[in-house]
């Protein structure tokens, strides 16, 4: 079993999403129209009973499978994916840690009552002022991403009088994305430190350690610093689990050759995020249990095979907890429909919204989904595109859809699975003001980030 994940195959919405006979959509029991009323559109509506479930499917699928092997495990909301104060409590509340990429999201983790010991920091340029405001919060781990930074963490602990716990990052070659995962020796990308040796000069040999192991062995040597394990995050929305146990056996192997070098065999391995979600029909999750059981038996096999006992794991999923329990409600404005070259019509229907509030179609070509949720129609269905209403013609939010034929203004469409990378990287562009997040659970909605007002962005305007 699933140890309770609410995954539907085939359907990218929340657990607690229903229609209506009247076909209205219902998010934990509230309709959408009552939801636009209340609070506007567009609007993130988040499913807190769903967001909660996932986070502890990921905590006990992963303790359950560690556990069987004869070590633990410990799970850190990426808090990216979507931070505010109540999201970063329920998640405490879940039992998982909390991962910050800055000082803004460190305030946020902090200002949720988060104890410091169970946040992250990480950040490939992290600047002293966050990285003193970590150590001051007694943060669990800095997850160093350079050798430079080395030097930089261990001057703002000196300053401090205080030791610093450390991870190093690394790149195992494996980088994974999407539904394949490509394995190359060295990765041309800012994050991590290689653990593949420079070749020499000739070309011919390594010449001296890898930067993952000269980046170790500095850690090592900082009496500032101490040296919790080694980190690696092979990249996101990841639908083959393979990657996860090449990275992890290529990290238990830098761990064996630190201890072979210095007798220090660190006690944590941080395998990252990235699990990947459904975000149209017919798409299949990941499913925690099986991704968990496999990468522990890999793991126990490749610290059977190194002779070194298993450490202790810890795992950063941000996407596949947020992601599927938020959607996007707007209302429809302008309908267009647009010949194309080949006869077809291309319906565009432009809601309240768009590029501002998911960059992430414009960003990574990314593919939503979306249905009218305010009523149903017995309507031809037709090709349509949703689009956004800014100054772009690449502002569009669902590419393609098929939606009914008498779909116009004043109708109420929701775009599932937004609850991950929707907000957290939303933008004021062409003034436009972000979004509430408005959380909904046992049949009543409450706001947890509210909309921006135009006021807001001009006391910004120092004229
Ligand atoms: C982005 C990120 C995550 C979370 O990735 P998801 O795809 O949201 O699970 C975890 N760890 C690190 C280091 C990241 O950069």
């Amino acid at each position: 079993m699933s140890a309770g994940l609410p995954v539907h195959p085939g359907e990218p919405w929340s657990s607690g999403v229903r229609r209506r006979a009247d076909g209205e959509l219902e998010v934990a029991g509230v309709g959408v129209h009552a939801l636009a009323a209340q609070h506007g559109t567009p609007a993130y509506v988040l499913d807190e009973a769903d967001f909660r479930a996932r986070a502890r499917a990921y905590r006990t699928a992963f303790e359950t499978a560690f556990r069987a092997v004869g070590t633990d495990v410990d799970v850190y909301y990426a808090g990216k994916a979507l931070l505010t104060v109540a999201v970063a409590r329920w998640a405490h509340e879940e039992g998982l840690g909390v991962d910050t990429a800055s000082g803004g999201e460190l305030a946020v983790a902090l200002r949720a009552g988060v104890p410091g010991a169970q946040v992250g920091l990480h950040g490939n340029n992290k600047s002293d002022a966050e990285i003193d405001r970590a150590l001051e919060a007694g943060v669990g781990r800095i997850i160093v991403d350079s050798l430079a930074e080395v030097e930089r963490v261990a001057a703002v602990a000196a300053a401090r009088g205080t030791i610093a716990p450390v991870m190093v990052r690394v790149t195992t070659g494996v980088h994974a994305g999407g539904h394949e995962y490509i394995s190359t020796a060295h990765e041309d990308q800012k994050f991590g430190l290689s653990v593949v040796a420079p070749a020499s000069a000739d070309g011919h040999g390594a010449d001296g350690p890898s930067p993952a192991m000269a980046t170790l062995l500095a850690v090592v040597a900082r009496p500032e610093l101490r040296l919790l394990g080694i980190h690696s995050h092979i990249g996101s929305q990841i639908l083959d689990p393979t990657g996860f146990q090449v990275a992890a056996r290529t990290v238990l192997e830098l761990r064996a050759d630190l201890a072979a070098r210095t007798g220090v065999l660190v006690d944590e391995v941080d395998v990252g995020g990235g699990y990947g979600i459904a975000y149209l029909p017919g798409e299949a999750p990941l499913d925690p249990a099986h991704v968990a059981r496999d990468l522990a038996r890999a793991v126990a096999d490749a610290a059977a095979d190194l002779g070194t006992p298993l450490p202790r794991f810890s795992i950063e999923p941000g996407r596949a907890i947020a992601g599927p329990a938020g959607l996007t409600l707007y209302t429809v404005g302008t309908v267009k429909p647009v010949q194309l070259a080949d006869g077809r019509v291309r319906t565009y229907v432009s809601v309240d919204g768009g590029m501002s509030d998911n960059i992430r179609p414009a960003l990574y070509d990314a593919r939503y989904h979306a249905e009218l949720v305010g009523r149903t129609s017995d309507a031809e269905p037709v090709l349509a595109r949703v689009v956004g209403k800014h100054c772009e013609s690449g502002d569009i939010v669902v590419h393609e859809v098929m939606l009914p034929g008498d779909v116009r203004t004043g109708d109420l469409l929701a775009v599932p699975a937004t609850g991950a990378y929707g907000r957290s990287m939303a933008s004021n562009y062409n003034f436009l003001t972000r979004p509430p997040v408005v959380a909904v659970a046992d049949g009543a909605s409450r706001v947890l980030v509210r909309r921006e007002t135009v006021d807001d962005l001009l006391a910004l305007d120092l004229g």
